[in-house]
């Protein structure tokens, strides 16, 4: 079963909207598929609609921004009920630093010879309350600074590199309420990316598993091959179920296609079993 439960729209970070979206992952022939927006849930009315249109299998999904141990972490919630009133109050309260961060991203990259950073930046967010690092990261692209997305985030924006503002996003424990309170399940998005120790990784599952999280991402595309087994092992150890999905953005960036995903290691519970009628 072609399975795909992490990918973006217009809402957040991605290029196509909700419906083109739902129309590719249908077309790359996925047959469940998730649209996890960054901290907003405004697309999925219309990702619902039209996966139902196309006969394709739907499971609403939010990708939240949270801070654990001062570095952030992305936490997906999964079979969420994106109407819940709480869930969107809570959402809209974690966008609401973007637009003061965006202001000092581009006051910072001026200070490294980019000028008009949020001018050129703007354009590209669709979504006006989530202003975010790609929006950036494409403008300097367009504007000839770098030739790669990639390049933007090892030089520029990345959590190691000089023009990067530190946020405080929701804590771990807010994520999985919010999620649990809209009726969904938890789930830990590529842990591969966290430049995190041994002991803190440690102490993210531990803390993740004791909340009521219930899942991690084990293949992604923000993961290389040798990952995919490693978190796989972490899953059994942890007793998580295992997910899936390409973190699609648009057509020319990342690594995957939607649904274009190698298979779970063996022995891991897959997540999407809970959506399987
Ligand atoms: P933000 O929520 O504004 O901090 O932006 C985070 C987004 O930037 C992620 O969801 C990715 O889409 C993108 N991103 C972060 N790190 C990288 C990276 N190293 N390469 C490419 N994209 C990245
Ligand atoms: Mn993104
Ligand atoms: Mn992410
Ligand atoms: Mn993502």
């Amino acid at each position: 079963m072609i399975v795909d439960l992490h990918c973006h729209s217009t809402v957040s970070d991605g290029v196509l909207t909700p419906d083109q979206v739902a129309y590719r992952a249908h077309q790359n022939g996925v047959e469940l598929w998730a649209l996890t927006d960054h901290d907003e849930v405004g697309g999925l009315a219309l990702a619902e609609e039209t996966a139902h249109n196309v006969g394709m299998g739907f499971v609403p999904g939010v990708e939240i921004s949270v801070t654990f141990l001062g570095k952030t972490v992305h936490i997906v919630g999964l079979g969420i009920d994106y109407t819940h009133p709480e869930l969107i109050d809570a959402l809209r309260y974690v966008r609401s630093g973007r637009w003061q961060r965006a202001q000092r991203i581009s006051d910072a990259l001026a200070g490294m010879g980019v000028s008009q950073a949020l001018e050129g930046a703007v354009p590209y967010a669709t979504n006006p309350e989530l202003v975010s690092r790609t929006h950036f990261a494409r403008f300097l692209v367009a504007a000839g600074y770098c030739s790669t997305i990639q390049e933007v985030f090892s030089k520029y924006l990345g959590d190691q590199a000089p023009a990067f503002v530190p946020m405080q996003w929701a804590t771990l424990s807010e994520a999985i309420q919010w999620i649990q309170q809209a009726g969904g399940v938890a789930v830990i998005a590529h842990p591969g990316r966290y430049e995190f120790d041994t002991l803190q990784f440690d102490l993210l599952f531990d803390t993740f598993k004791d909340l009521g999280g219930a899942g991690i991402e084990v293949v992604t595309g923000s993961h290389a091959p040798h990952q995919y087994v490693q978190y796989a092992q972490i899953a059994k150890k942890y007793g998580f179920e295992a997910s899936v999905g390409s973190d699609f953005h648009g057509p020319a960036e990342g690594r995957l296609d939607l649904g274009q995903l190698p298979a779970l290691p063996s022995g891991v519970k897959p997540i999407w079993q809970r959506w399987l009628s």
